[in-house]
């Protein structure tokens, strides 16, 4: 098939079936990192925003979505990494956020965790205080156990309520 056989919202549809690596149950699209699609001649071009720059999980992303394309036969697939405007948790949609919730994982609250100084090893910024709800309760009485979760996109919270330790999606 060349390009022109597919179209843009096929891609995209396409892309919608591609499970972020780390988070099964979101696929990228969900997840906000897909910025556009293009077509560049026969090429399809994808442009991606990573969850925050040096994400380890980019690479598998990327592999998933190549493959993914080239199971519905588009040949020549280029993938492009934007790192600006940097990625937010807004992007994020409803169907992602609710998704997330479903599987146990609170989703990002208003304000997001500056993460940047515990990745530089640099001076560590104090996070805002910010209220998570519980997963699996709903109660917003939870508490930080520790910055890192299950990957470091996470971060493992405790429900002081129903008792249930969850994971809470920080990525920035
Ligand atoms: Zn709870």
């Amino acid at each position: 098939m060349n390009a022109q056989a597919a179209s843009v919202a096929e891609v995209w549809s396409w892309l919608g079936e591609v499970a972020d690596p780390e988070i099964p149950v979101i696929s990228v699209v969900d997840l906000g990192i897909v910025r556009d699609v293009a077509f560049d001649g026969d090429a399809c071009v994808v442009t991606i925003t990573p969850t925050y720059s040096g994400c380890p999980a980019m690479q598998v992303i990327a592999e998933s979505v190549e493959q993914a394309l080239h199971v519905h036969g588009l040949r020549d697939v280029r993938l492009v990494t934007q790192l600006s405007p940097a990625w937010t948790t807004d992007w994020m949609s409803e169907a992602g956020k609710a998704a997330l919730k479903g599987y146990g994982i609170a989703p990002p609250a208003q304000q997001v965790i500056d993460i940047s100084g515990l990745h530089a090893g640099v001076k560590r910024r104090a996070a805002p205080p910010l209220v998570v709800s519980c997963p699996n309760c709903g109660s917003q009485h939870t508490q930080l156990t520790s910055q890192f979760g299950s990957t470091p996109c996470k971060a493992l919270y405790k429900c002081l309520d129903c008792r249930e330790p969850f994971d809470y999606f920080k990525c920035h």
